[in-house]
This record gives C-alpha cells, structure tokens and sequence, in this order.
C-alpha cells in the first residue's frame, strides 16, 4: 500500500483506493492511501510549522533539491511514463513525453529561485532608501486534475519550493501513483520535515480541508470550471490568494491559404491525441468554406489510418478514456450532437479490444454551428465539432464566441492573417500553424475569460502567484 508523506513520514490514510488501468480494468496498479479531514489538518499543521524556517532557506539549498528531484525525473522518465500511461491512459510516448516535462520544470526552477530580483529606488523623500523584495507567501494548497499527473504537479510544486513556500500536494482521486512515485522522489531531496507533503484522498474531504483552513494562505487549482468555482468561494470567504487554471473550448482556425497537411495534422494533434483529454484540445475546428471539402476529407483518412488501443501498446497512437464515468460524458455529448442536427462524419463508437478498457473512437462532427452545445461545452474527450465559416473575419467571430479563452489557434499561409489573429485572438496562448494543445515549460501558461483566474502559471511570471511583495523604507 502507497502512504501519504506528512511532516516527513509516510504514514497510512484513513482508508485506502485502488488505481485502475483504463486500458484494461484487470489490472490493478496499486492501493493507495486515502486520508480524512484529521490527517488533512495534520499534514497543514506540519507544513504550517515547517513555513517560517523554509522561508529564510538558503537559495543554494533550494536549488539543490530541485536540481536533484528533476535529474532523478528525467533519469526515470521511461519508467515514470510507463507508470503514467498505466493510470491515465494516454500513450507512453506521451506519459514518457510529459515525465521528461516535469523533471525540465524542476530544473528551470533550480535555477530560477536564484534569479529572484528586487528593487531599490531612490525615495521621492529626503534621507529615505526604499527596497522591494519577494517572500514567499507561506502554505500553498495545491489541488491536480488527473489528465496531467506528472507535469501539472510539478509545474506548482517547483515554483512553490523555489520561492521558499511549503506544499500540500492532493492529486487527482483517478491518478495517485505519479504523484505518489513524484513525492518519493522529493521525499529524498533533502527538504526538511514538512515543507512537502503529500496527501492523497478525495477532493471533497481533502480538498475541502485545504480550503477551509486558514492556515493554507495559497491554493493553486487546476480542474474543472465546477470545482473552480467552488474553490473561488471558499478563497475569497477567507480571503486566501488563489489561482485557478480550469476548462477550454479551444477553436482552431483553418483558413482556405492553410497547407493542408499542416492543417490536418494540427487538428488531428490537437483534437484527439491524449485522447482529447487536454484542456488546450482543439474542441472547434472552425474552417473557411474553400478548403471545407478537402480538409474534413483529410482528416477522416487520418483518423481511419489511427490506433486506438492500450496506452502501453508499442503503435497506439491514441489509448482510451481515463474511466466510465468520463466515457459516458463522451458518448451523451456524442448523442447530443446528433440530436442537435450536426452529422458524425467519423467515430464515435465503443470499441472492443483484447482487454477490458473504456475505448472510443475520435468522433468528428461536421455541419456543426457554433450554438450548439457540442460547440459550447467542455467534453474533455476525443470529440471536436467541424465549424463552418465564409472568411477570415467571420472565423475570427467565432473563435472568439465561448466563455472560455485558454488557446486559440490559426492555420494560414498569410502573413497578414496570422498576425493579426495573434493580436485579436482572445485566449491566454495563441498558437500559428501550430497545435492548440503543446507548450514550452519555460513560459507562461494560462488562459483568459473564463478558463483561468489569478496570475500565470510557469517560467518567470510564476513568482506572481507564490511570492508576495515587501515595499521597506529605511531612514539614512
Ligand atoms: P475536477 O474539477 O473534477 O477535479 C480537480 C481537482 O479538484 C481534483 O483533485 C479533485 O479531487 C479536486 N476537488 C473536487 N472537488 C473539490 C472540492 N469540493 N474542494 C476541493 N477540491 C476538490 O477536474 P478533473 O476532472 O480532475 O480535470 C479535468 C478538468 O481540468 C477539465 O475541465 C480541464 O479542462 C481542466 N484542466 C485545466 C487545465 C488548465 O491548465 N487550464 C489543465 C488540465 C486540466
């Protein structure tokens, strides 16, 4: 059984889960600890007891630790990607790929809290010396979704030590063993007792646990709009900073001058890979009129020449739903769709393979418009709706028609065109002949309108959220 780590023991849960291959239900990765609101406060009064000390830390020995969790990371990557994939589902390319992500991130932010800059300017008063500093802002509550179960904990664990914060890590209830197999590895980094800790449960005990408690003077949230919302309240009940990075209807533009084999291989890459479970997924595959034809003609060959199947497969290229629950979202949007009036041009059926697991086809919408609900909602699968638009400024409208407004994407040969879609695209990343979904790790990442809240996650612009500023005037 896999325990939680508080104040630097692994100590058992109140009860425990078992993780459940979605590729095939047999298999049972392992059994994990699940702790109550008891254990949740114990593991806050440790970090909260461990914060003053780890604040005036050394840099050095922050780096340190970091620079030694990400060389373990990357040096594992193959086996912590296979674990990953194992759990989430999506392909071992992928989960080695986002292993490898999560080590660079604990790298970069080696490096990075040595960067930590402030200010000294002259006072607009005689004799006064004025100085601008960055602290650390104490207890940060971290909440994962399970569609990231590496990368995205290591994105907010990396910053939160670099800047002198102590962690409380609560993972996703479908995907504990990466952030367990990446709290083994911090475990071993020198940290002192309490500045991370793990604690795996439910979000509504958990979770809520962090929320509530005035102890944890940060939380970092990435899920779904529902939760966020939840999340927000209870933040501003107590007034506690957060940050919330939360749902996409991401639109992909694919105006008549695109290459077609660009074109296709993004909204393929960026529709359906990850089996669409990615909140920059390209869900609205908005395409000018002249190249409607041959580009959803292309994509249907693409998507028939693909590999559904086990995530550990050597030759998948896409592996199933995380679990039933999701399939049945997926397959009850698929109904509305074709209640809605738009036609499934591909996909869209329960597939049998050699094991039990939660497999379905990429389902391609065509003749869709951009009030129906399969254009609106966030599905979090392999369904994306094919849009309709009779020039650029009209595609341009309708990208940025949805409440949400984390990636926006282009397909174009125009100069003219591509930037000014940069300049007019409202999301937080806007990508040119490019996917919706793949980004660097050492720059910003987030969304505007609805899909994010509070300052940026990643690269430099994360000392936003976990530090705060200190403005000190000195008489001389
Ligand atoms: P979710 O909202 O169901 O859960 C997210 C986390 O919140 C989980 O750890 C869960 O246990 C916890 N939680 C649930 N109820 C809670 C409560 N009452 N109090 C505190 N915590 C609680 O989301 P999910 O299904 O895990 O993830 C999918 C969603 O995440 C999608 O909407 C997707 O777009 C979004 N997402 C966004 C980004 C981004 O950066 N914008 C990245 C990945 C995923």
């Amino acid at each position: 059984m896999k325990q939680n780590y508080i104040d630097g023991n692994w100590v058992d849960g109140a009860s425990t889960t078992a993780n459940i291959n979605p590729s095939n239900t047999s298999d049972v990765i392992g059994h994990y600890a699940q702790a109550d609101a008891q254990q949740a406060q114990m593991a806050i009064a440790a970090a909260a007891a461990a914060a003053p000390g780890w604040a005036l830390s050394n840099v050095q020995m922050r780096a340190d630790a970091l620079d030694k969790i990400g060389t373990e990371i990357i040096a594992r990557k193959e086996e912590l990607g296979t674990l990953l994939s194992r759990e989430e589902g999506k392909t071992r390319v992928e989960g080695i790929g986002e292993a490898a992500r999560a080590g660079a991130i604990f790298k970069f932010f080696a490096q990075e809290c040595l960067r930590l800059r402030g200010d000294k300017l002259p006072s607009v008063r005689p004799n006064l010396d004025v100085e601008i500093t960055r602290e650390p802002v104490g207890v940060v509550g971290i909440i994962a979704p399970w569609n990231f179960p590496i990368a995205i904990p290591a994105w907010k664990i990396a910053p939160a030590l670099a800047y002198g914060n102590c962690v409380l890590l609560k993972p996703a209830e479908l995907v504990p063993g990466s952030a367990w197999a990446l709290a083994e590895i911090i475990s071993r980094a020198g940290l002192p007792n309490g500045v991370f800790n793990l604690v795996m449960g439910r979000g509504s005990v958990v979770g809520q646990a962090f929320l509530n408690d005035r102890r944890v003077n940060a939380i970092s949230f990435t899920g779904s709009v529902g939760t966020g919302a939840k999340v927000a309240q209870a933040c501003v009940g107590r007034l506690a900073k957060m940050q919330l990075e939360m749902g996409g209807k991401n639109p992909l533009v694919i105006l008549n001058d695109a290459d077609l084999a660009t074109a296709v291989n993004c909204a393929v890459q960026g529709s359906f890979y990850s089996t669409g479970q990615r909140c920059t997924a390209s869900s609205r595959l908005i395409v000018e009129k002249g190249i409607y034809p041959a580009f959803v003609a292309a994509v249907k060959d693409k998507l028939a020449s693909l590999a559904i199947g086990d995530a550990l497969a050597a030759g998948t290229d896409i592996g199933p739903v995380v679990d039933q629950s999701q399939l049945e979202q997926d397959m009850e949007y698929i109904r509305i769709g074709r209640d809605e009036g738009a036609t499934l041009a591909f996909g869209g059926e329960r597939l049998e393979r050699d094991t039990p697991g939660f497999y379905l086809s990429p389902a391609l919408f065509t003749d869709c418009s951009n009030d129906m609900r399969i254009s609106r909602e966030e599905i979090f699968g392999p369904v994306a709706s094919v849009i309709p638009a009779d020039n650029y400024e009209h595609a341009l409208a309708l990208a940025n028609d949805t409440e949400f407004g984390l990636s926006s994407g282009i397909v174009t040969t125009s100069l003219k065109y591509a930037t000014h879609y940069k300049r007019h695209a409202q999301a937080g990343m806007v990508m040119v002949n490019v996917p919706t979904a793949g980004v660097d790790y050492h720059v910003p990442f987030g969304g505007s309108k609805g899909s994010s809240f509070g300052s940026r996650e990643q690269g430099s612009y994360a000392a936003e959220f976990f530090t705060t500023v200190k403005t000190a005037y000195c008489g001389v």
